[in-house]
């Protein structure tokens, strides 16, 4: 889509409804690569995106976007601070010329870890801090717009009424006024994979009436609150996209006998859910790009429950629901205990060591304080999952300091 197509369109769609797919609605024959099989609207933005979508956290390299457009993938959700990324997709714009194939998704962020370890912009950021942001990443991206840029990772510190106020920020806001004037946005976005208060953050987003599209950690593994935002988003026309819908993603293949792999059951598990229009999942391989695409347009059934009932009985004792926060209180030295458990998910389980290590030297209230815990482990309690919480956490502490000493076995 060039810019003038772009601005002018202004269809405007209150259901997230599915259109007619754009590829054959039946599994790839024996020997064809698998590819996407359904698109649906993305709430108000008119958007249609693929329901297995791209997360450009690991980028590999520019051909595997190349190969993702050519297996029908149309969403493509990158930032600034994921390494490469947004200079393979730049790559891959340049070598084809595929933006019309492709929705791109930004940060409102910088390339490199700021002041905490984190590189989002936050209120004080000017006006002009978050237009140079989203330039840059066009420029990354050898484009000339991005179709949908967030606020990102909304209640990634504990103070509630301080990550409120990144949803109503003026600075940001007169950004994003001017940047979809001038044609360089098409939709806002937040997102929110906890640690804190995700749902209430997200509610509040959609109160707004400034958000066009949410993204949201969401997965079979307990999100209690998660469908009422669903609907109040829903009712007002906002978008919903899925993330970390593998709870975890430690399925070692193992399956019982009937029942499908877990990655599909995972995807199709939340894409059940009419709301969602459709989840970003990293990929790295092409093994990922054929399996994940497999599950694409397909019905939830007998076969997945029995994968998502195995991997539960496997692993739901050892995953920190994402935006639970259920134990918070039970420790009285306020250790950001959600936090940082998936600050050591994105360790041990998905390799992102150097971001986590980075991530979790920004933390206010550390695990160093639970090697000596006075509280005999009080969060241990607290968990209605079983997590051993006060051992992970001391776990954590030793694998994520920069200082502690290595972590056994
Ligand atoms: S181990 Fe102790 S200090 Fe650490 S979170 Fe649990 S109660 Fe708090
Ligand atoms: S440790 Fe248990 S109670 Fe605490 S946030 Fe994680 S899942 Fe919730």
């Amino acid at each position: 889509m060039d810019r003038r197509s772009f601005l002018k369109s202004a269809a405007v769609l209150s259901t997230a409804s599915t259109l007619p797919p754009l590829a054959p609605a039946v599994l790839a024959a024996e020997g064809e690569p698998a590819r996407v099989r359904k698109y649906n609207v993305l709430g108000k933005t008119g958007l249609k995106m693929s329901d297995i979508s791209f997360g450009a956290g690991k980028l590999p390299s520019a051909s595997m976007i190349l190969r993702a457009v050519d297996r029908g993938i149309n969403y493509f959700d990158t930032a600034p601070d994921y390494g490469q990324s947004e200079k393979l997709i730049g790559e891959a714009l340049s070598r084809h010329k595929g933006r019309d194939k492709m929705y791109l998704a930004s940060k409102f962020c910088r390339a490199v870890p700021y002041q905490d370890g984190i590189s989002h912009l936050y209120p004080g950021a000017t006006k002009a801090e978050y237009i140079a942001s989203v330039e840059e990443s066009l420029k990354r991206m050898n484009t000339d717009y991005l179709d949908v840029v967030f606020v990102h990772a909304l209640g990634e510190k504990p103070e509630y009424e301080a990550q409120k106020q990144r949803l109503t920020d003026p600075e940001m806001l007169a950004a994003v006024a001017d940047l979809k004037k001038a044609g360089k946005v098409r939709a806002l976005a937040v997102s929110s994979h906890g640690a804190h208060n995700m749902e209430t953050l997200a509610l509040d987003a959609v109160q707004t009436g400034h958000y066009d599209i949410l993204m949201l950690a969401f997965n079979f593994l307990t999100f209690p609150k998660v469908p009422e935002v669903l609907k109040a988003a829903h009712a007002k026309g906002v978008g919903i996209i899925a993330m970390k819908t593998l709870a975890g993603a430690k399925d070692s293949g193992v399956k019982p006998e009937g029942a499908t792999p877990f990655p599909h059951a995972a995807f199709k598990w939340v894409l059940q859910h009419p709301e969602v229009s459709g989840l970003v999942v990293t990929i790295k391989t092409t093994d990922e790009l054929d399996l994940y695409l497999q599950a694409s347009g397909q019905a939830f059934a007998a076969a997945d429950q029995r994968a998502l009932d195995h991997y539960a009985a496997l692993f739901g004792s050892d995953y920190c629901r994402t935006g639970c926060g259920t134990c918070q209180s039970a420790c009285p030295a306020g250790v950001e205990i959600g936090a940082i458990l998936r600050h050591h998910m994105y360790f041990a389980d998905y390799g992102d060591e150097k971001r986590a290590m980075q991530e979790y030297a920004g933390l206010e209230r550390n695990a160093a304080v639970c090697e000596t815990c006075a509280d005999n482990d009080a969060c241990n309690a607290a968990c209605p999952y079983g997590l051993t919480v006060g051992e992970k956490l001391r776990a954590a502490h030793r694998t994520l300091s920069w200082d502690a000493p290595v972590a056994k076995g």
